[in-house]
């Protein structure tokens, strides 16, 4: 059945024209490729259904492809039946007016029947335009669809937009926020964050997909760049090291570390399975720490300064933090099974 192996995840499709960036975005956020690379990749061809260790089940559609969406053999249902989110990159570089059209006629026959499917509009490549032309673009895109959609009838659809670049932070800010209007629970998630920042007097506390670098959640205070590249470097950095440290470990070892009592559940892993890790920034004085919260997610935060000296009261907050994070996402997983 589609979806079986999405269960529990919510699920992101990515469409769009050719050559609109559909397999840079996914190559530079679910796999790690530098966006200067990603001029030699192939166009997507056909559907991509990436197997990826991530929070979050990511699918790929080149459209207007060789499918034909709006024949009646396509499974409108299987597609849209489970997806949260469409998101629907249009390049911002290149004449956009049959993007649109596509947009939609696409949205024109979903909303109907799906009227709880998320479309998100990645205006896209906005990198290198002045912002007072984005802003331009923008206001165009949201009008041109506004006037199409009321034409027929359809009004509040649920459309959102973003400027994104794949050559800055813009991409992974806007999967955040696409990504955590799925996430059930976000106003608990949110509000473990904000007891623990204030518990540690933490400045930014984020709750990551590790294999992305999107988060998934944050405490209330506002989320800015600085902090947010800071912590997503910080998970490369710590990915980077245990890559390096942690593996090939020798069978004895494995035994060691991962043998009883330690092996008893994948799902519930407990402190010696996650990763743990401190270090004080060297170009300012504020500590960052990271804890794994399962095999997906982790913690990350940006304490404040002196805060180093307190680490076993952290510490202590981080795991009750983490038990009730896992509590939460435990609720949502047997609701869903
Ligand atoms: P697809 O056919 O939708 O999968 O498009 P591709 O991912 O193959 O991208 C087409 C071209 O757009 C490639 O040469 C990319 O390098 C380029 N591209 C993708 N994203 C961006 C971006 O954010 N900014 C700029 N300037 N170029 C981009």
């Amino acid at each position: 059945a589609p979806g079986t192996a999405a269960k529990g995840k919510p699920r992101l499709l990515l469409m769009g024209q050719r050559r609109s960036g559909k397999s840079s975005i996914s190559s530079v956020v679910f796999h790690k490729m530098p966006p200067n690379e990603t001029l030699f990749l192939e166009s997507t061809a056909r559907i991509q259904k990436d197997a990826m260790h991530s929070f979050m089940d990511f699918q790929v559609w080149d459209f207007p492809g060789q499918l034909n969406f709006m024949d009646p053999s396509f499974d409108l249902d299987a597609i849209f039946g489970e997806i949260g989110a469409l998101i629907w990159v249009i390049d911002a570089q290149d004449e956009y007016h049959e993007a649109i059209n596509r947009l939609n006629s696409t949205i024109l026959n979903i909303y109907p029947n799906y009227p709880n499917v998320n479309v998100e509009v990645f205006i896209h490549k906005v990198d290198g335009l002045s912002d007072d032309y984005k802003l331009d673009i923008q206001r165009d895109i949201m009008q041109r669809i506004q006037d199409e959609l009321s034409d027929h009838g359809v009004e509040n659809a649920p459309i959102n937009f973003h400027l994104t670049s794949i050559y800055n932070h813009s991409i992974f800010e806007a999967f955040s926020k696409v990504i955590q209007k799925l996430i059930p629970h976000l106003p608990t998630l949110e509000a473990l964050l904000n007891d623990l920042c204030r518990a540690c007097r933490f400045e930014k506390a984020y709750l990551f997909d590790v294999l992305s670098k999107i988060y998934i959640a944050t405490d209330s205070s506002p989320v800015d760049m600085p902090s947010y590249e800071i912590c997503s470097d910080y998970i490369d950095v710590i990915v980077d090291v245990s890559e390096i440290y942690a593996w090939p470990r020798p069978p004895e070892y494995i035994q060691l570390l991962e043998g009883p009592p330690w092996n008893k559940k994948l799902e519930d892993q407990t402190a010696c399975n996650d990763a743990e890790s401190c270090i004080v920034l060297t170009d300012g004085k504020r500590p960052i720490m990271l804890r794994e919260v399962n095999k997906y997610l982790a913690l990350v935060a940006i304490m404040c300064e002196g805060s180093y000296e307190k680490m076993p009261s952290v510490t202590m907050n981080v795991e009750s933090t983490v038990k009730g994070l896992t509590e939460v996402f435990n609720i949502t997983r047997q609701r869903r099974e």
